[in-house]
């Protein structure tokens, strides 16, 4: 089964994207700047972008896509919507950059602080990792402690601490993900499972007077759309607070995504110190990090916690942010999203159904995780259950019909307020065909 499905994707590719890959190869690692652009977990080549447009991706080749990736989340008004070109356009007519306070960042931070009351002080930086390490960092300086809880299969960005494998045990000293992460370094971050409040319970009772901090990604995104059981965030702030720990909320994702004021919103948690990306810079390069003002107050030039950055707070970042915020203030936008989100789940589970296959499915704000599994995904462990190859080989067949998903069924897919019915209509029934080809393909 595997042989058949695998070997259909090169051909797929057009023939332009194929040429500017193998160039691309030659001066860049992997022929990308970051390493999942080069559909390593589904084989085959990427195409190479073009331009978008709404919902719309087009290739070099002049190829036509539904895009439910939207550059791994950032786009949730769809691609060059017409009010955030505007707003970067007329703020590059009047300088891209100064390295000095405009007002336009205070702008954004205080549409931020609206939305996420926890957030009493906002720090711009340039991508969601800065923010994450940034955010450890003051933690750090404000508990006078050294050890990070994080969990299995969450995503925090690429910075040392955050780059930590599971393991197992009651408390699994890290061993680094990537070589160049110093043991020293990875040793002082702690891996959970997901969903298990009893073992964060256990890791507590051991190391709590030395935890500076625990980041979690409030919805997990970042090994496919994983949700949070009834009461674990509820108990993970518990637990936090009875150890004066630092709760580190990571919405780069979830942010402006699952609803306007993000998970804690959601589900009615105040963290102590949130990490927002993707969506608040509309497409343009942007992090922030903020919390409550007796720790964000230790930043400097307020306190000794240095952080700096020399574009960060960027006049035509925030301008597409705002633009993009904007937009999203619109009554019913996340109702609107969810509904699509939530048919594109659903459709999958239908769809695969039908062909037979086992199938699971997530949907929450305008985000949606779908697997080829047997078994409930509640964490890191089942969400590696999923069928690899099958996803592979459906990843393969969408997007030879112009459905473009993301290239692993550990990511998470999105929707944005371009996406219309219609094109929910027809990324449905190319599921359907494609679920009836690879169980045709299983005979
Ligand atoms: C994408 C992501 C990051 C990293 O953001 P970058 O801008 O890629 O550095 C951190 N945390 C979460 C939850 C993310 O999804």
């Amino acid at each position: 089964m595997s042989e058949s499905f695998q070997n259909v994707s090169n051909e797929q590719v057009g023939e332009k994207s194929a040429a500017a890959f193998a160039r691309a190869k030659e001066a860049m690692p992997g022929g990308v700047n970051s390493p999942v652009r080069a559909f390593r977990a589904v084989g085959g080549t990427p195409p190479f972008i073009a331009r978008g447009n709404g919902a719309y991706l087009y290739d070099i080749d002049g190829r036509r896509y539904i895009d439910y990736l939207l550059s791994w989340g950032p786009l949730i008004a769809g691609h060059a919507h017409p009010l955030v070109v505007e707003a970067v356009t007329k703020q590059a007519q009047r300088g891209t950059s100064f390295g000095a306070p405009t007002e336009i960042e205070t702008e954004l931070a205080e549409e931020i602080k609206r939305a996420y009351p926890s957030m009493e002080l906002v720090r711009m930086v340039n991508s969601g990792t800065e923010a994450t390490m940034s955010a450890l960092r003051l933690a750090r300086g404000y508990t006078g402690r050294s050890r990070v809880v994080k969990f299995t299969g969450c995503y925090h960005g690429h910075a040392d601490s955050f780059l930590i494998r599971a393991g197992s045990g009651v408390a699994t000293f890290g061993l680094p993900d990537s070589p160049g992460v110093p043991s020293a370094m990875a040793e002082l971050t702690l891996t959970v499972p997901y969903n298990d409040i009893d073992h964060l319970r256990m890791v507590f009772e051991q190391y709590g007077e030395e935890i500076a901090a625990v980041i979690i990604e409030p919805v997990a995104g970042n090994m496919g759309l994983v949700l949070p059981q009834g009461g674990f965030l509820q108990a993970v702030r518990e637990l936090t607070r009875a150890y004066e720990t630092v709760l580190i909320f990571d919405e780069v994702m979830t942010g402006f995504r699952v609803s306007y004021g993000g998970a804690q919103e959601r589900f009615g948690i105040d963290p102590d110190l949130t990490t927002l990306g993707k969506v608040i810079g509309g497409g343009m390069p942007v992090g922030a990090y903020g919390g409550k003002r007796e720790i964000m107050e230790l930043v400097a030039p307020d306190g000794p916690i240095y952080q700096a950055g020399t574009l960060s707070g960027n006049p035509l970042a925030m301008a597409a942010g705002l633009a993009t915020l904007k937009l999203l203030q619109t009554e019913g936008t996340y109702e609107r999203l969810e509904a699509v989100a939530k048919r594109v789940s659903t459709g999958f589970v239908e769809a695969g159904m039908r062909a037979g296959f086992s199938v699971q499915a997530h949907a929450i704000g305008a985000m949606f995780g779908n697997f080829f599994a047997a078994e409930p995904i509640v964490d890191y462990e089942s969400a590696k259950q999923a069928n690899v190859q099958l996803y592979s080989a459906y990843f393969h067949e969408m997007l030879s019909r112009g459905i473009y998903f993301a290239p692993s069924q550990l990511e998470a897919g999105f929707v944005s307020l371009a996406h219309t019915d219609l094109q929910v209509d027809e990324t449905l029934e190319a599921m359907d065909d494609v679920m009836q080809e690879l169980r045709r393909r299983m005979r």
